[in-house]
């Protein structure tokens, strides 16, 4: 077999069945990057994007490597039968392992879970050349090398993705990392992720950390943090992190002197008793004024709230709305709360009879679930109705996406800045009015 590999990141289709192209916020572009690097040196390899570009099924590749991240994996599959039928060797991977496997039976030669190292990728590869390839591959979280950006040169991208480690050490009961690593965490080399950024760098000097939380072991991000400054690399930099960094004054100042100018946090809720009963630890009392700290170290605070938790009510769409602006939150993030399989919050409210899919296989034969509307409630909630919460949903992204509300929420001391926040803004707004007309045409 030829040593020839086609590395694949499929798009996904929307509910009217139109597949997502261009440049969006919410896409991710990383996987590519990062499998393409632990691929060994002396294989070719070809990179696809299909967000930007068409996929090529005339590919002399002998190996076509799915990068799927389970938004829309039936559209995957569609794609990957294509392969097969045309003798290819088809590997999956990258996607919510949690309630794949018996999807893809069938439709491709095996699947990995987790992220190969550049061993694993060599033997799973050799495997491939042997024609001993297993099943499924289960892979640690070892992303100790350089990731290949080779594969986003041209494209026009706002920012550039990478990531500092994996996991998360915490455990919330509705979290897709939690469910996949258990309240584990491993963090790359700092000379590793630094060498990245350089390269980076060269093409773009806006970067996104994917990690779930940046903020796993602060020793290690301030140590990032003040190599990025030594390097003098130059970037403006954003990381979703945990609240409690907004304790840590020593952290946030080596944050904003390395160009981090936006941290996105998971607040979920406002009511402790509702993070109480998600494992989610943090205190909402807290928040305003962990927010005001962050934000006067000069790095802006983006917010994803949750709906649906067993203490909302009718009420809690006017509480978020007030705390968003009293917080002066720049970018408000909202879901409506999605039960997972593989998650805590998916067995329990399973016990409870309160899912509005009968099982997991249900979960993944409806294909709208894999591009789920972040409107759709798929339970009963406790102490309001399906209908209610998916209304005040609504209301509530309808104010937040309003020009004056953005507006106020963009502007900062830095005209290129407040331009960065008010396209990020726009951009919500433009998915409420996406969804909207989705709503309306269905
Ligand atoms: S802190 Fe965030 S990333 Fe970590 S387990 Fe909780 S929800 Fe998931």
């Amino acid at each position: 077999m030829k040593k020839k590999i086609y590395i694949i990141q499929p798009t996904y289709r929307k509910m009217d069945g139109k597949k997502v192209k261009g440049w969006n916020q919410f896409n991710h572009s990383y996987n590519v990057s990062i499998v393409s690097g632990a691929v060994p040196a002396d294989w070719e390899k070809v990179t696809c994007i299909e967000y930007f570009e068409e996929i090529d099924f005339n590919s002399d590749a002998e190996i076509v490597l799915l990068l799927c991240m389970g938004y829309d994996i039936l559209y995957a599959k569609e794609i990957a039968d294509k392969f097969l039928n045309r003798g290819k060797t088809v590997i999956f991977g990258s996607h919510m392992d949690q309630f794949s496997e018996k999807l893809l039976s069938g439709s491709c030669d095996c699947v990995f879970h987790g992220t190969p190292g550049l061993i694993e990728m060599q033997n799973m590869l050799n495997d491939a050349l042997k024609g001993e390839l297993k099943n499924e591959y289960e892979f640690g979280m070892d992303l100790n090398f350089p990731f290949d950006y080779s594969a986003l040169k041209g494209i026009r991208m706002p920012f550039i993705q990478t990531f500092m480690g994996m996991g998360c050490r915490n455990n919330c009961d509705y979290c897709c990392t939690a469910g996949v690593y258990k309240g584990n965490y491993r963090m790359r080399k700092v000379d590793i992720v630094t060498a990245d950024l350089i390269a980076i760098s060269k093409m773009n000097r806006t970067v996104a950390f994917n990690d779930s939380n940046i903020y796993n072991n602060a020793l290690y991000l301030r140590r990032l943090c003040r190599e990025i400054i030594r390097k003098r690399i130059g970037i403006k930099w954003g990381g979703q992190a945990t609240i409690d960094i907004g304790n840590d004054d020593e952290t946030l100042a080596l944050l904003y002197e390395s160009g981090c100018r936006i941290l996105y946090i998971g607040f979920e809720s406002l009511s402790g008793k509702n993070l109480r009963s998600i494992s989610k630890k943090y205190n909402p009392e807290k928040y305003a004024e962990q927010v005001n700290n962050i934000m006067r170290h000069g790095i802006r605070v983006a917010g994803y709230f949750m709906f649906g938790f067993d203490e909302d009510t009718n009420e809690t769409f006017d509480r978020t709305w007030k705390f968003i602006n009293e917080a002066r939150i720049t970018l408000p993030l909202l879901n409506v709360l999605l039960p997972v399989p593989g998650t805590e919050v998916y067995t329990r409210l399973k016990k409870e009879n309160r899912l509005l899919f009968p099982d997991e296989t249900e979960f993944g034969n409806t294909k709208p679930l894999y591009s789920v509307p972040c409107h759709k409630c798929y339970f009963k909630p406790k102490n309001i109705s399906v209908s209610c919460l998916e209304i005040g949903y609504l209301n509530l992204y309808r104010r937040v996406t309003r020009i004056p509300a953005i507006i106020r929420r963009s502007v900062s001391s830095s005209p290129s800045d407040s331009v960065r926040f008010f396209i990020m803004n726009f951009a919500l707004r433009k998915e409420y009015r996406k969804m909207m007309s989705e709503i309306k045409g269905s």
